[in-house]
């Protein structure tokens, strides 16, 4: 049985309609990213999975049963938010056991339980502070403790992360993957960072404008997007696109690009291609599928010169800006393969892993 199961589900603010007919099962001990841009509906999703927002359609199902109508403190949830709502009058140790307080557990069995998530989550020195006197990084940990001592079923997550620095989010964000193959309990989370979504998810689903635009396991989402915006959104630099035509090429096809280039396609990929011969398409080229070119290339690779415009060395690699087909494009090169703006290279673009996509309807082929 799944853990939870929406169907169908629609929440309007007024005018706003900002979800839009979510169907979604997730099982038991999953870890589920919900990941999308800004105000595509995310936290909305979330907080009426958590009760906390009323849907207007459609059902919300926790371990089988219905719950539209459950307040939220009976829909065995537990749920840590952005800004960790914590009680600034409280000190650590009663902000973690007020959960637990408030159901009446006795007070032997909360000291317990609070010294267990505190030691799990290194905060077991800060249970007399008071939240003024921690940082964010000991707060955020202290919010997650307050959720981690419910015995919930569900543990939602609102971008936990998104207020701290870049460090501590990379710490926290390895022990929050941790903490779930310790628990072994259903996290959904919420977050705008694709980074962040494929490094924790068993499952990414990804939302647009209130809708699921594709859901699947992380590499099988980078790997074969269904739309071009899936394509775009997961991948940093993003996926390169440039309008093409798809051309017959001695036997094969290849995608001729605007400048008049030809990029050959590998004949593996030609058999479902054959009908759209002579139409226009859209081809996307990942950064890290490009390199700069050997004397001879392996099959699959075609060769692409072209001028830098803009070099950006990160250390271990380096990002060209360069004119594909007269559209901006970037490729992610050797620390020392390109030295300066300016300078002609050759590439080689790795065709086994170009996406086409239909122009029309966005949808890759
Ligand atoms: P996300 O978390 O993905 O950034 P939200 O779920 O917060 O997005 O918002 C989805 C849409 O609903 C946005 O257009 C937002 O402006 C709108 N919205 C969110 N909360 C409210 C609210 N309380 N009243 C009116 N509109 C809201
Ligand atoms: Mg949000």
């Amino acid at each position: 049985m799944a853990d939870l199961k929406l169907t169908q589900l629609h929440k309007h603010y007024g005018a706003v309609h900002a979800v839009r007919g979510v169907d979604l099962e997730i099982p038991a001990g999953e870890f589920t990213v919900l990941v999308g841009s800004s105000g595509c509906g995310k936290s909305t999703l979330l907080r009426t999975i958590a009760g906390l927002e009323q849907a207007d359609q459609g059902s919300i199902e926790i371990a089988g049963q219905v719950v539209n109508d459950m307040p939220p403190r009976d829909r065995d949830i537990a749920m840590v938010f952005q800004n960790y709502a914590l009680y600034p009058y409280m000190k650590v140790y009663d902000n973690i056991a007020f959960g637990l307080r408030v159901r009446k557990m006795p007070e032997a069995d909360i000291a317990q339980k609070v010294k267990s998530a505190a030691d799990m989550l290194a905060i077991g020195h800060l249970l007399d502070r008071y939240p003024r006197q921690m940082s964010g990084g000991q707060l955020q940990r202290v919010a997650i403790g307050r959720a981690i001592v419910r015995n919930a079923r569900l543990y939602l997550f609102d971008e936990p992360l998104s207020n701290l620095d870049a460090q501590l989010r990379d710490e926290m964000r390895s022990e929050i993957k941790r903490l779930h193959q310790e628990l072994g309990k259903t996290f959904i989370y919420v977050t705008h960072d694709q980074i962040e979504a494929m490094t924790l998810a068993d499952r990414i689903v990804l939302l647009r404008e209130g809708q699921i635009e594709q859901a699947g396991a992380p590499l099988d989402m980078f790997e074969r997007p269904a739309t071009q915006y899936v394509a775009g959104f997961l991948g940093s630099p993003p996926m390169n696109f440039v309008p093409a035509r798809l051309v017959a090429q001695g036997g094969g096809y290849a995608v001729r690009l605007e400048d008049g280039a030809e990029l050959a396609l590998p004949p593996a990929r030609v058999a479902k291609l054959a009908a759209r011969a002579d139409q226009p398409v859209t081809l996307g080229l990942r950064p890290e599928h490009m390199s700069r070119a050997e004397a001879a290339l392996r099959p699959g690779l075609a060769r692409y010169s072209s001028r830098v415009d803009l070099v950006q060395p990160t250390g271990s690699r380096t990002y060209a800006t360069f004119k594909l087909g007269g559209v901006e494009a970037i490729a992610e090169l050797d620390a020392h393969d390109v030295q300066r703006a300016n300078e002609r290279i050759e590439l080689a673009l790795d065709m086994n892993r170009a996406v086409l996509i239909e122009p029309s309807t966005h949808r890759v082929l």
